[in-house]
């Protein structure tokens, strides 16, 4: 499919933030956006055009019964060169994603194709300083209008580009996570490995419990017996018991992370037990009391890998490798950020250049 240009005039264009670092995660974007619809039949209109207000109608179906699904992914700056990571895993994903909310699928092909044309005419918006990135969006939602509660036979898919330092205020920083016992987030069987809006909106009220006590994420546990861990509100999460390093198995209702795959690789490569197994959240604190737990590290595109520095749980704080950033947790991140950004050598063939 041809992609129709139709390009901001170069005095018109926006002036890029000064600080990158001190941007707030996700507010600022840069002049173009890449769009393209689905008549019900096939994709067409396949454009890059000014980052612009979307014009739906109030029925569109997404606004009403959240048949809308999204990915994250990020581009990095080598000197001239941009760097993708990963990224024909998040465009499949997209696509078991759109399975499961019924939507249509995507061509991973033309979808990197054509996020690779976006990146190359907003190339100076993908920024320099160590910790930043470009951050990529791209959705797709169900636009037809109709009240009826069936899927939509009408489809937009857009991507947009987000200039972005860390995820979190605290930076690399431990986050405090409380783990929530009243709330779940996901049930195997429903939308919870998909990356689908409504999940978001079922997690913002646990969000809110956690703030108010101090903590800033939502650590889920599983639906039925509230007892084993799962991940944390935009991240997997691992644990390391002594020399095991354990993540939960992808059990249907837990998001499959790029960047859980990736850290699971990297610790067999370290020369340690990766593992993907239940754990409970009894191990967990019985582990921290016993100091068998080592480290708990979160891992996802936002923030890379954010190390826990606390767990609350049933009103009770425990602190996590003294309040500290674990070893592993470290070098995690380093090399992660290192690949990403094209500093460190790539043994996994993980960087694929915007060219
Ligand atoms: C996107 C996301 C992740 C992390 O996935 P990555 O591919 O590593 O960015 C984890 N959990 C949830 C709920 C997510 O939405």
């Amino acid at each position: 499919m041809k992609i129709d240009i139709d390009l901001v005039p170069k005095d018109q264009r926006k002036e890029k933030p000064t600080d990158v670092l001190e941007v707030p995660f996700g507010t600022v974007f840069s002049d173009h956006m890449f769009s393209m619809r689905h008549d019900g039949t096939s994709w067409k209109d396949a454009r890059i055009h000014p980052y612009s207000p979307l014009s739906l109608e109030p029925a569109a179906l997404c606004l009403h019964y959240g048949q809308g699904i999204f990915e994250g992914l990020k581009a990095y700056r080598r000197g001239e060169k941009v760097l993708l990571f990963r990224p024909e895993m998040n465009f499949q994903r997209l696509n078991a994603s759109a399975e499961r909310m019924v939507m249509p699928f995507i061509d991973v092909d033309f979808a990197l194709h054509s996020l690779k044309e976006l990146l190359k005419i907003d190339s100076d918006w993908v920024p320099e300083v160590l910790g930043s990135s470009l951050y990529i969006r791209p959705t797709m939602i169900a636009t037809e209008p109709k009240l009826g509660v069936r899927p939509s036979s009408e489809y937009l898919y857009y991507v947009i580009l987000s200039p972005v330092g860390p995820y979190f205020k605290e930076g690399f920083a431990p986050v405090k996570i409380y783990v929530s016992d009243k709330y779940v987030r996901a049930v195997k069987g429903g939308t919870g490995a998909a990356k689908a809006v409504g999940n978001y909106a079922a997690s913002l009220l646990a969000g809110t419990d956690a703030t108010k006590v101090g903590y800033s994420q939502v650590l889920w546990l599983d639906a039925l017996e509230r007892k084993w861990i799962e991940e944390v509100g935009t991240m997997n999460l691992f644990v390391r018991f002594d020399d095991e390093v354990v993540t939960p198995p992808l059990s249907g209702s837990i998001l499959p992370g790029i960047t859980r795959a990736s850290v699971l690789t990297l610790v067999k490569d370290y020369g340690l037990t990766p593992k993907e197994r239940m754990v409970s959240i009894d191990e967990v604190i019985e582990g921290i009391s016993s100091g068998k737990v080592k480290e708990i590290f979160g891992c996802g595109t936002a923030a890379i890998i954010a190390p826990v520095g606390s767990l609350w749980y049933k009103g009770i704080p425990y602190e996590v490798s003294n309040g500290q950033t674990g070893e592993l947790t470290q070098k995690l991140f380093d090399d992660l950020i290192g690949i990403q950004s094209g500093e460190r050598e790539d043994p996994h063939g993980w960087v694929v250049p915007v060219e």
